[in-house]
C-alpha cells in the first residue's frame, strides 16, 4: 500500500520527478489557480520584481511542489526547499533565510507546522525583506538586523485553515488546488506515458485516470506500476489487460480507494456503527497519526460522498456501506 499513500521513497520521488511538467503551460488543469499564478508572474515580469509570495493549499499530490518549481522557473531564481517541521528553532530559519538571492523561491511544505518563533521571524522576512539574527546568548546577546533581497515564499499547506491568520495575510493570494477530473487525468497520464517512452492505450488511460483519486500523483504511480506489470507479465504494451493486473496486485477498487481509504470507511461503518466519531478514535483505530487521516484519505472520501464531516464527528454515507457491499443500518440513521 506504500505505493499508494502519499509518503513516498527515494527512487519513487526521483521517479516523480522526470514527470514534473516545468512550464505553466504544461501544468494540467486547475484553471483558476493556474490563471492566477500566470497574472502574478506575468505583471512580476513586467516590473522586473520577484513575484509576490503565493500559498497553496490542497490534499497531497495535486501539484503544490510542482508549481512552485514552474514559479522558479518563471521568475528565473533557484529554488530553494524545506518544510515547516524541518525548522526546528527560528536559527534554522535565519541560516536559510540569510542565504537567499534576489528572484529565489523559498518554498516551504507544510506551512502550518512551522514553530511559533520561526513563523515570527518569518512574517518579518515577508513583509519586510528583514530578519533580525541574533547573536550570542542570554544578557549579552544582541539582534542584528539583516536586510534581504527580494524572494518569493511559496508556502505549501494541506490545510489553510490551520495557518494563522497574521501568516496567512503575508501572502499575495491562496491558490486552491482541486482534484483533478478524470479527463485532466487522463492527459496528465498520456503526457506521463511520452514521457516514459512507452504509449498508453485510451482505453487503458480512461480506466487508470478514473482509479487515480482525482490526484496525478497516484495516476503516475499507477501508471509505473502498469508498466511493471506489462513488462513482467503482460506484453509490454500499456493497455487495458496491464493495467486491470495493475491495479489488482495493487489494491485499487472501481472507486480508486487504497486500502487505508477502505481502512477508514471500513472503521467508521464495522466499528463505530456509521459515526459519528472523533477524528482522533478514528485514527487511532486504523493505526494512523490523525493528520494522516484528515489530509490524506478523508478529502477524497468527503468528495465522493461516502463519508460526511459534522459538528460531532465524521458519519459514513448510505453510499459507505453500499460501496464496501455491508447492509446499511436499518435504525434510520441514514
Ligand atoms: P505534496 O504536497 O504531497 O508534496 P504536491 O501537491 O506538492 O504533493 P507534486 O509533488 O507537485 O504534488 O506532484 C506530484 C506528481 O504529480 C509529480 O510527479 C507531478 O509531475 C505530477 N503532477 C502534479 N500536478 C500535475 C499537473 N497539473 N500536470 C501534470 N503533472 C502533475
Amino acid at each position: 500500500d506504500e505505493v499508494l499513500t502519499a509518503g513516498a521513497d527515494e527512487v519513487e520521488r526521483a521517479a516523480e520527478a522526470a514527470l514534473r511538467p516545468r512550464r505553466l503551460e504544461d501544468f494540467v488543469g486547475q484553471e483558476v489557480v493556474r490563471e492566477q499564478l500566470s497574472l502574478v508572474l506575468d505583471a512580476a515580469r513586467a516590473r522586473g520584481t520577484a513575484p509576490d509570495h503565493v500559498l497553496l493549499s490542497g490534499p497531497p499530490g495535486l501539484g503544490k511542489t510542482t508549481l512552485a518549481m514552474i514559479i522558479a522557473n518563471e521568475a528565473e531564481g533557484a529554488l530553494r526547499l524545506t518544510s515547516g517541521p524541518a525548522i526546528q528553532h527560528a536559527g534554522d530559519l535565519a541560516a536559510i533565510l540569510s542565504s537567499v538571492q534576489e528572484r529565489d523561491v523559498l518554498f516551504i511544505d507544510e506551512i502550518h507546522r512551522l514553530a511559533r518563533p520561526a513563523e515570527e521571524m518569518l512574517y518579518l522576512a515577508m513583509e519586510d525583506f528583514r530578519v533580525d539574527v541574533v547573536v550570542g546568548k542570554g544578557p549579552g546577546a544582541t539582534a542584528i538586523p539583516l536586510t534581504l533581497p527580494r524572494f518569493t515564499v511559496v508556502g505549501a499547506t494541506t490545510r489553510a485553515g490551520l495557518l494563522p491568520a497574521p501568516l496567512r495575510d503575508r501572502f499575495g493570494f491562496t491558490g486552491h488546488l482541486e482534484f483533478y477530473s478524470p479527463a485532466e487525468l487522463e492527459q496528465v497520464l498520456h503526457r506521463s506515458a511520452r514521457l516514459l517512452g512507452a504509449p498508453l492505450d485510451p482505453e487503458a488511460a480512461r480506466e487508470l485516470a478514473s482509479r487515480s483519486r482525482g490526484t496525478p500523483r497516484i495516476a503516475n504511480r499507477l501508471l509505473r506500476r502498469v508498466q511493471d506489470w506489462a513488462q513482467v507479465r503482460g506484453t509490454g504494451a500499456l493497455d487495458l489487460e496491464a493495467t486491470h493486473g495493475a491495479l489488482r496486485v495493487f489494491e485499487v477498487d472501481g472507486l480508486g480507494l487504497d486500502r487505508l481509504d477502505r481502512a477508514v470507511l471500513r472503521a467508521l461503518c464495522e466499528r463505530f456503527g456509521g459515526g459519528p466519531v472523533g477524528l482522533t478514535t478514528l485514527a487511532v483505530a486504523v493505526g494512523e497519526e490523525p493528520e494522516t487521516v484528515e489530509t490524506v484519505a478523508e478529502p477524497f472520501l468527503v468528495r465522493e460522498g461516502l463519508v460526511a464531516r459534522t459538528p460531532r464527528g465524521r458519519v459514513a454515507t448510505a453510499a459507505a456501506y453500499d460501496h464496501l457491499g455491508l447492509a446499511r443500518p436499518d435504525d434510520g440513521a441514514l
